[in-house]
């Protein structure tokens, strides 16, 4: 038979970032020493006391469906650290708790956008965001932030997206792909245009807990009441707790919105996985120092890989306050050729390093940025060394 498949589906882009991870995994299958600076995930072990949780779960038979949005316990815990880290008051009716944050994400794209609709999204941007606004027949608008501004968006260049379509602003800080976060300043610039122009503000906060040279993240809903009511924070154990396994992310916001986006879960997933749910009180309330210890030990990498980078002429490398990845620009090296086929674009350079380097990169294009390649540090500092000296090589093997 024939088969038609909507055209939701034709249009949708597969993750370019589980492409690369797809082709990785083949290569070292196939006996390649691949070095692989294209994880979106911490390398970290779950914390013991976060496993125990979940292993408790197990054996005391809680396996059963859940309330569709997440147990009590877990939205009090959810609730309890919003209060801790990011000084905002939710009740329960606030909060939903979904499979990954992703599925936050699609489900406030669900409860909230529909054809005609503009969502603003900066740019650079994870490439999940345009995918599912675009699911969802809206129009993502990209707005750019420049490399020399540290990716910081400027209220012109919002201000000029803004059109009576626009619906909402899509903030994600510290970003993925960049690692940049969004200073108090622009936080408040933000905010006053989202209230003055009567939009919802969609805010991402994923890498909140991995910042680095002193900066702490500061959650747009927490500058005041007027901005905390229009909106939604969407968090995720994943990464803080190195748990991407397990699946649960969570949003806050205005009652409404929460219960539409419940409904939404509610006849598509129904509750998010009951034992990662307790897993999740234990890492939400419990110690924290695996995560302190992993953020120094990012940090260390962090800070070698970057000074690696920037010492190769012709890529310039931003210090990154925030996240796990880097996003050298390598523009200086396109026309340039390895055996005769010059490098056009980061799709180009990315194929290149995996081809010749063995080092799994993710291009710049798909983060709506076509000048860099975004490389992951969630890899030991001996994959690191080993991977910036191949790459060091394969760069200065290019010619003009
Ligand atoms: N938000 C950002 C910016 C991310 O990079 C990711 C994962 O890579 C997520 C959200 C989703 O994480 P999860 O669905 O595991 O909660």
């Amino acid at each position: 038979m024939t088969v038609h498949l909507s055209s939701r589906a034709r249009n949708a882009s597969p993750s370019a970032t589980l492409a690369m991870a797809a082709i990785a995994k083949q290569m070292k299958a196939e006996g390649i020493d691949v070095v692989d600076f294209g994880l979106g995930e911490p390398d970290f072990e779950t914390p013991d006391h976060i496993k125990e949780a979940a292993i408790t779960a197990i054996r005391e038979g809680f396996t059963r469906y859940t309330a569709a949005a997440g147990i009590d316990e877990l939205k009090q815990a959810i609730i309890t650290k919003l209060k801790r880290d990011n000084g905002l008051s939710y009740n329960p009716a606030e909060v939903i708790v979904s499979c990954g944050s992703k599925h936050s994400l699609f489900n406030v794209a669900e409860a909230l956008f529909e054809s005609g609709d503009e969502i603003i999204v900066p740019a650079p941007y994870w490439v999940t965001y345009t995918e599912q606004i675009r699911l969802v027949d809206a129009r993502p608008v990209i707005v750019p932030t420049r490399e020399e501004d540290g990716f910081h968006l400027t209220r012109e260049a919002l201000e000029s997206a803004i059109t009576p379509k626009t619906k909402a602003i899509l903030l994600n800080s510290p970003c993925n792909p960049t690692g940049a976060m969004i200073p108090l300043e622009q936080l408040r610039t933000i905010a006053a245009l989202a209230v003055e122009r009567d939009l919802l503000v969609i805010s991402d906060e994923a890498y909140e807990s991995l910042t680095y040279d002193g900066h702490a993240h500061m959650s747009i809903a927490s500058l005041d009441e007027e901005v905390r009511k229009r909106t939604i924070v969407v968090n995720t154990v994943s990464k803080a707790y190195a748990m991407t396994g397990w699946r649960i992310g969570y949003a806050a916001g205005p009652a409404e919105i929460i219960k539409a986006m419940s409904t939404i879960q509610s006849q598509v997933t129904s509750n998010p996985t009951s034992i990662a749910q307790k897993a999740a009180v234990a890492a939400l309330l419990g110690p924290h120092d695996d995560l302190r210890a992993m953020v120094v030990e990012f940090d260390r990498r962090r800070k070698y890989l970057i000074g690696r980078l920037n010492a190769i002429p012709g890529i310039t490398c931003t210090n990154p306050e925030g996240a796990f990845y880097l996003f050298p620009n390598v523009s200086g090296f396109y026309g340039a050729a390895a055996n005769g086929h010059p490098i056009r674009n980061s799709a180009e350079m990315a194929a290149y390093l995996l081809q010749t380097a063995h080092v799994v990169s993710v291009p710049g294009s798909e983060f709506g940025s076509d000048a860099h390649l975004r490389l992951s540090y969630a890899t030991s500092m001996e994959r690191i060394r080993t991977g910036a000296e191949r790459i060091e090589r394969a760069l200065g093997a290019l010619r003009r």
